[in-house]
């Protein structure tokens, strides 16, 4: 994606909404926050950041990874909130490259993989069409953050074979437009981001597609951040389960999720604000959320000897 010399120069003669540029163009970083816990930002994020002008991040992004940015870079949240001015995904577009052609160095900030449900694409696109420089540093989505934690793998031999990942929420009606059948078969790991609110909707097309109900299932709440909840149920048990979630949260479904550990620790400090936490959700695939706890610097957990109640239904010696 990197231009030549000769073209960054024509690039320094491009008009700006019809003025003469006198600077060379700057270039867009999309860059993946990860899910929550600092640590688990990449090297290149972190270098990403490092060498940012401007950083462009959703309103849950932490500060603990803000803060990794210079001091002299300018930070702009655009969060979608019901109470102050919030930004439609054109307008971000149009956001990244203004600045970078204004000669910065932008970093777009965004929660988890910049592709996985992120609309990262849409941001690149932008990019593209204006001839500014994009690149993608990919992060660790949340679906992967959720499995460690729990100690619960994606795909498991002789149990997962396949693991998908669906959105739970759809832009128009609310609920999305998936392939229930192919989602229903056994054997597989089902994650769905965005489902907290569509959960007792989504777990009833599963089972009516064909999934047992007794599907192990695991939701998993602020996967990463201090603040983390794990629930483990199956496929019938998610809608009470998800009831009293808040905070972003991923649903997942398959028989490896019978290896997962639930959270042992009580719950602390779970704030009330509950619409502003499910941003991520409630705005269907807008902004990714993060929590806005401050993380720690949270080693990776490790777990006791797996204690009964998680054999894997059908799973094959290992
Ligand atoms: N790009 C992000 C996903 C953005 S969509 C990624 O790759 O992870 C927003 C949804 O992601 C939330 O509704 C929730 O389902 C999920 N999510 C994001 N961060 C999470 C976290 N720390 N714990 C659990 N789920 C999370």
């Amino acid at each position: 994606m990197a231009r030549s010399p000769a073209s960054k120069r024509r690039n320094a003669l491009v008009a700006l909404g019809g003025q003469p540029s006198a600077r060379a163009d700057g270039e867009v970083w999309l860059v993946g926050a990860g899910p929550g816990d600092p640590e688990l930002l990449t090297l290149k994020a972190l270098k990403a950041l490092q060498a940012a002008d401007v950083v462009v991040h959703d309103g849950l992004v932490s500060e603990a990874i803000l803060d990794l940015a210079p001091a002299s870079a300018r930070r702009l949240s655009v969060a979608k909130r019901k109470s102050r001015h919030s930004y439609a995904q054109d307008e971000i577009n149009r956001l990244l490259v203004a600045f970078a052609r204004d000669g910065l160095t932008v970093v777009r900030l965004k929660g988890g993989d910049p592709f996985i449900f992120g609309r990262g694409g849409e941001e690149l696109e932008a990019c593209r069409a204006a001839g500014i420089t994009c690149h993608i540093v990919p992060g660790v989505t949340a679906a992967l953050a959720a499995g460690a934690s729990a100690g619960a793998p994606l795909t498991h031999r002789g149990a997962a074979q396949a693991v998908t990942f669906v959105t739970g929420h759809a832009a128009v009606g609310g609920e999305p437009d998936l392939d229930w059948p192919s989602l229903a078969r056994a054997n597989q790991t089902v994650v769905i981001y965005m489902g907290v609110s569509t959960a007792p909707r989504l777990a009833a097309r599963l089972i009516e597609a064909g999934r047992a109900a007794s599907t192990p299932a695991l939701i998993v709440e602020d996967a990463s951040l201090p603040t983390e909840r794990r629930i483990v149920t199956t496929l019938a048990g998610i809608p009470a389960a998800a009831a009293d979630v808040t905070g972003p949260a991923l649903l997942i479904v398959g028989e490896a999720m019978a290896l997962a550990q639930p959270s042992s620790l009580p719950l602390m400090g779970r704030d009330s604000d509950a619409q502003h936490r499910r941003l991520g959700e409630s705005e269907a695939s807008t902004e990714p959320s993060l929590s806005s706890h401050t993380p720690t610097l949270a080693a990776a957990q490790s777990f006791p000897p797996h204690r009964g109640g998680g054999r894997i239904a059908g799973g094959r010696s290992q």
